[in-house]
């Protein structure tokens, strides 16, 4: 019996809406299946769409895509409990087409995304939990959902972090994602007149600002930071914290993005916002985090359900690997459907793709910085030893300057940090960066 379509692309975020594009213009028969009421009400970023990865299906899509400003300057950061050090990377090629990153808001670009290819000729239905993968032996023959099958010799798994439609499969063996390599981020979006944040964040008609914060604001042994970025007439505001370092400590998300919001640097650029969007999602571990495999016969996996997220505190980048990798699968669904050949055996050209594309080399990459990530001290000392050092170096206090040795004694002993840990952290990094 013929299949009822070419490809099924389950999940209609940044991964699934592209590669829904990219095979409906391939000529594929396309269905996009997606678990929310309308595509977009499920999905959750900071976020910062980086890079021009959208431009090979779609050229000029800053243009046309519901974006909400430019990135003109970002912002990084270290907080402690009552202060802020922080420094500005601004370059004038960033406020020139096609610009190097936007802010977004999921519930507009994903809609429109969906929309779009529908418009080429995917079939997009909402409202579809699919249950779990028509797995026919070692082998995935399309989705079922309300005791319902749906056909298709490929399907493209991109349901997103918590990818139920792989855990406990042949995708992913275990049973849940492992708390070590899984953060929690939580977002709220504040409503500010355009007016406001243009004053407060120093931009310009579609400017941005964008910022992140390692924070030592967060009780002993909580590993996280926190971002701020400016939307047209709203602000995202969120934290994103390792799951593991919560356990047994009495950290609750609700209390930790409080103190961000809170916090001086904070409280004041979010006077007179309304909080109108509140949301928390899973951020999956990157390499470490990785399924079984990319592909297998008759199905790959891509965007965060692949593990494709990089968050280190200064920047969160997943968007990005969610729609090149989206629209690899979708080439290589146009190449195995060309062959009549759905087996592991084509799709391997998946992996290929993945590789010839830098993702794979990154992740390799980031997974060597996993060692400074989760060093508690990045957290918690360092940021009060370089705000000591500078604060004391600034100090006036009528009595002669002290050397910088005496300082950095000073700064180092009110942190609470030891010379070997200094020294050994200052070589790790070095190492690993
Ligand atoms: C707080 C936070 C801040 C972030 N900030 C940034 C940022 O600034 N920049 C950046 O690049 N990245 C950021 N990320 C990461 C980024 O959001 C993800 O990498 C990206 O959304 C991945 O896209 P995706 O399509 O793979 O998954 P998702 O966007 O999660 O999309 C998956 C889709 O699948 C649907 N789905 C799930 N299960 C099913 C099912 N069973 N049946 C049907 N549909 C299903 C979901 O409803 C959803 O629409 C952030 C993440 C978080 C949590």
């Amino acid at each position: 019996m013929a299949d009822d379509f070419d490809v099924i692309v389950v999940g209609a975020g940044m991964a699934g809406g592209p590669a829904a594009i990219r095979l409906a213009k391939g000529g594929a028969n396309v269905l996009l299946v997606e678990r929310g009421a309308e595509v977009g009400t499920k999905s959750l970023s900071g976020g910062i769409l980086w890079g021009n990865d959208l431009a090979r299906i779609l050229p000029n899509w800053w243009r046309e895509m519901p974006v909400e400003r430019h990135l003109v300057r970002k912002r990084f950061g270290l907080l402690t409990a009552d202060s802020a050090l922080s420094f500005d990377l601004q370059e004038s090629s960033w406020n020139q087409e096609p610009y190097v990153a936007h802010s977004v808001l999921r519930s507009r670009t994903d809609s429109w995304l969906a929309k779009k290819a529908e418009e080429l000729g995917a079939t997009v239905v909402p409202s579809v939990p699919v249950d779990r993968l028509n797995w026919e032996g070692t082998k995935v023959h399309g989705i079922i959902q309300g005791g319902e099958k749906m056909t298709a010799p490929v399907t493209i798994v991109a349901d997103g972090a918590n990818s139920r439609l792989s855990l406990g499969t042949p995708i992913r063996p275990e049973a849940r994602l492992s708390p070590e390599t899984t953060e929690l981020g939580i977002k709220e979006v504040f409503r500010l007149d355009p007016s406001v944040i243009e004053d407060r964040f120093h931009v310009t008609g579609n400017e941005g600002h964008s910022e992140e914060w390692v924070g030592g604001l967060f009780p002993p042994g909580v590993m996280g930071g926190g971002f701020l970025y400016t939307n047209r007439d709203t602000l995202s505001l969120g934290i994103i914290v390792s799951i593991q370092s919560l356990y047994g400590r009495n950290a609750y998300a609700h209390e930790l993005i409080e103190r961000f919001k809170l916090h001086p640097a904070i409280a004041n650029r979010l006077k007179g916002a309304e909080l109108v969007e509140y949301g928390a999602r899973l951020v999956p571990g990157g390499w470490a985090g990785r399924p079984a495999a990319f592909h297998g016969d008759g199905w790959m996996v891509a965007g965060d359900a692949a593990g494709f997220v990089f968050s280190n505190g200064i920047m969160i980048q997943g968007m990005n690997y969610a729609i090149r990798s989206g629209i690899e699968a979708a080439e290589t669904a146009l190449a195995s459907k060309a062959a009549g050949d759905p087996s592991a055996a084509k799709l391997a050209e998946y992996d290929r793709r993945l590789e010839a594309t830098g993702i794979l080399a990154d992740f390799r990459d980031f997974a060597r910085l996993d060692r400074v990530k989760w060093n508690p001290r990045i957290y918690s000392v360092y940021p009060r030893f370089a705000t000591e050092l500078l604060r004391s170096m600034m100090a006036e206090s009528g009595s002669p300057k002290r050397s910088a040795r005496k300082l950095l004694r000073a700064a180092q002993k009110a942190a609470g940090v030891k010379i070997t840990s200094l020294v050994r952290d200052g070589v790790e990094i070095a190492w690993d960066l």
